[in-house]
């Protein structure tokens, strides 16, 4: 897309476009080339217990088939099977950070694993620890190791089970926000540090065919480290964790309100933006949320719901796994 036509589109955006690097504008003008790719929203809340939806995770599937797999927190098995899922097919797992509502079901997933085909070596990427948190090493021994608490499924860490389980630690150091990169069964993986108060966190883009998504994790995003990874995003899937004007300040280091939602989205060229990680705060004030977004950012918005399927291609609603 040439750089006025892209500024048409997004009529109000020109002004905040007009800064934008050349790069960015370079990955604005890509074309999304791959009409069978879709994210199936595994689960679309926190950890609340009484939200009605599981805890976040994200299935990038194509032609049907799972491919990368972000974040399995508690509730997503369950959505994992009802999107037909197997894990023989995912070629990664991107872990964003290590609170139970990201994570809670991977010892799920390694146990299924043992009921399926897979041979090849599962790759794992998740963040550096620091005082507070294990890093992915760590976090996987304390679950898997000779000493875990499963570790009746160290055979997935040691290699002596079907597969192995491939560890790979991304920096989370939000002081040194190096973009991560790397490549998996075609699919260009990318990952940035971003602020989620004291723990690591990474936000994820996944690409391929000139496709993009972005995967905000939860994060302030003091720093604004995320918008290193949004340029020109064909579905942008952003935690809505605070209301906007929120005072909570433990929870504003922890998240951002949905007007820093729109900045990035205004910013970045983002076509379609998806909302998910609801916490009952954020629940019932979807109208000024949506208000508060839109005044940064012209696109498309939706509000997801656990099992949603999202075309990448055109940012639309094509189904549901609950279905
Ligand atoms: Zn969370």
């Amino acid at each position: 897309m040439k750089v006025l036509e892209f500024l048409k589109d997004t009529g109000r955006q020109a002004v905040s476009a007009a800064v934008f690097s050349l790069a960015a504008t370079a990955a604005q003008a890509a074309v999304c080339n791959n009409p069978n790719l879709d994210v199936v929203v595994l689960g679309s809340g926190g950890p609340e217990l009484d939200d009605r939806r599981a805890s976040v995770g994200y299935l990038l599937r194509e032609n049907g088939k799972a491919r990368i797999l972000v974040d399995f927190g508690s509730g997503t098995s369950l959505n994992f099977e009802r999107a037909g899922a197997k894990i023989e097919d995912l070629q990664a797992v991107l872990l964003s950070q290590f609170h139970v509502d990201h994570a809670n079901d991977v010892p799920a997933l390694v146990k299924g694993s043992f009921f399926s085909d897979r041979s090849r070596d599962l790759p794992v990427y998740g963040p550096s620890g620091n005082k507070t948190v294990p890093g992915l090493n760590q976090y996987l021994k304390r679950l898997f190791g000779a000493d875990g608490a499963y570790s009746y499924l160290s055979g997935f860490l040691d290699g002596s089970e079907s597969f192995r389980l491939k560890p790979v630690t991304v920096s989370a150091d939000t002081a040194k926000p190096t973009v991560f990169s790397a490549s998996e069964g075609g699919f260009r993986i990318s990952a940035v540090p971003v602020t989620h108060s004291i723990i690591p966190a990474l936000g994820w883009r996944v690409e391929k065919d000139g496709c993009a998504v972005v995967f905000s994790s939860g994060t302030s995003n003091m720093g604004r480290t995320l918008d290193k990874i949004t340029s020109g995003a064909n579905v942008f899937v952003a935690h809505n964790a605070i209301p906007e004007g929120s005072t909570d300040r433990i929870a504003l280091r922890l998240h951002m309100p949905p007007s820093e939602i729109g900045r990035i989205a205004g910013q970045s060229g983002v076509r379609n933006v998806v909302l998910s990680h609801f916490m009952n705060r954020t629940e019932h004030v979807q109208p000024a949320t949506a208000q508060a977004i839109r005044s940064r950012y012209a696109g498309a918005l939706a509000f997801a719901q656990d099992c949603d399927i999202y075309s990448v291609q055109s940012g639309k609603k094509t189904g549901s796994c609950a279905k």
